[in-house]
């Protein structure tokens, strides 16, 4: 049997639509800045899209571009003024920085009420003790699709492959929650884990977010698991440029039950949540 599709689409439709009615009642566009400092390839897409859909939902999304070797006292100066002026709702810093800008300390200078990427401490704070912030949009991304296609997490065996701060991590924190997403006994796996298949292979939801092409493989899940593929990545294929995810979706497709295609999955919701955040910042800052 074949998998069934967990679109993304759908999900950030309803996610749009959410947004369209908010907007309307607000009466004025929120408006995002964007910090993207030298050239990223894997990031111009999110950006692109973001602009794309800022424009058909309503968000004004500027964007400011500076040179890899820009002063880091230049972007810490920028945003302080971004935090000051009233007329920018949220500011979103591209990932990952030149080496030589730290990135913990321009992370924890956006003001909280702006940082729409919920990756400034206080934001993961609250999101470890389960208040309310702004939660990092990639794993609220994993929530929705969960809640949208009503699949049950409470008692379920849940393995996360990849630890970092931005995906991993607080993924773990938000379906370790005492709520309808959570509930799940979670197991986080990294480059350092031993027999890595032995826990893939328990998983009832398998989450990978690992940045590496068509890593899980088939032999590596159990069948009629579920299936979460966070990864994009570019590949060359015959001279063609593609987006694949971390799992091998043609070889796991007919063992799991359910799987999130790439492109077409995580990351059309994602940037459905970072523009939904962004009119939550819109309402908190002009309170
Ligand atoms: P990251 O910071 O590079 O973290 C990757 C994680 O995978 C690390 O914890 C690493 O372990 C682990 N890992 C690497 N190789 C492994 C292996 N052979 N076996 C087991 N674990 C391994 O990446 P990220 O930022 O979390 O992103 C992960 C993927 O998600 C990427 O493909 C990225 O493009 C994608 N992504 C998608 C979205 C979206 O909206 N859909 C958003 C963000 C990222 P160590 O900690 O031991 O190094």
């Amino acid at each position: 049997m074949s998998a069934i599709l967990l679109k993304g689409k759908q999900v950030a439709k309803a996610i749009y639509k959410q947004i369209d009615v908010e907007i309307e009642e607000l009466g004025e566009n929120p408006k995002l800045v964007i910090v993207v400092i030298g050239e990223d390839s894997a990031s111009k897409f999110y950006i692109n899209n973001l602009i794309k859909k800022g424009a058909k939902h309503k968000i004004d999304v500027e964007l400011l571009k500076f040179p890899a070797d820009v002063e880091e006292v230049e972007i810490l100066n920028l945003i302080a003024k971004l935090n000051d002026d009233k007329s920018v709702s949220g500011i979103m810093l591209q990932k990952p920085f030149p080496k030589h800008i730290n990135d913990d300390k321009i992370t924890s200078i956006i003001s909280p009420d702006k940082d729409v990427d919920g990756f400034h401490p206080q934001n993961i704070g609250k999101l470890v003790l389960g208040k309310d912030g702004f939660v990092p949009c990639t794993p609220a991304a994993v929530l929705e699709v969960l809640k949208f296609y009503k699949i049950e997490t409470s008692g379920k065996d849940i393995v996360i492959v990849g630890r970092s701060n931005i995906v991993g991590k607080p993924l773990a924190n938000l379906l370790l929650r005492k709520d309808s997403t959570g509930n799940g006994t979670i197991t986080i796996c990294h480059s350092k884990t031993k027999d890595l298949a032995a826990y893939t292979k328990k998983a009832d939801i398998l989450i990978a977010a690992i940045g590496r092409a068509n890593f899980i493989k088939e032999n590596m899940i159990k069948k009629d698991c579920i299936i979460i593929d966070v990864g994009i990545n570019l590949i060359e294929k015959n001279n063609v440029q593609k987006y694949v995810g971390d799992v091998d979706y043609q070889g796991c497709f007919d063992t799991a039950k359910m799987i999130t295609p790439v492109p077409g999955g995580i990351g059309t919701i994602t940037t459905s949540l970072l523009l939904k955040n962004v009119v939550r910042a819109f309402k908190i800052n002009s309170k």
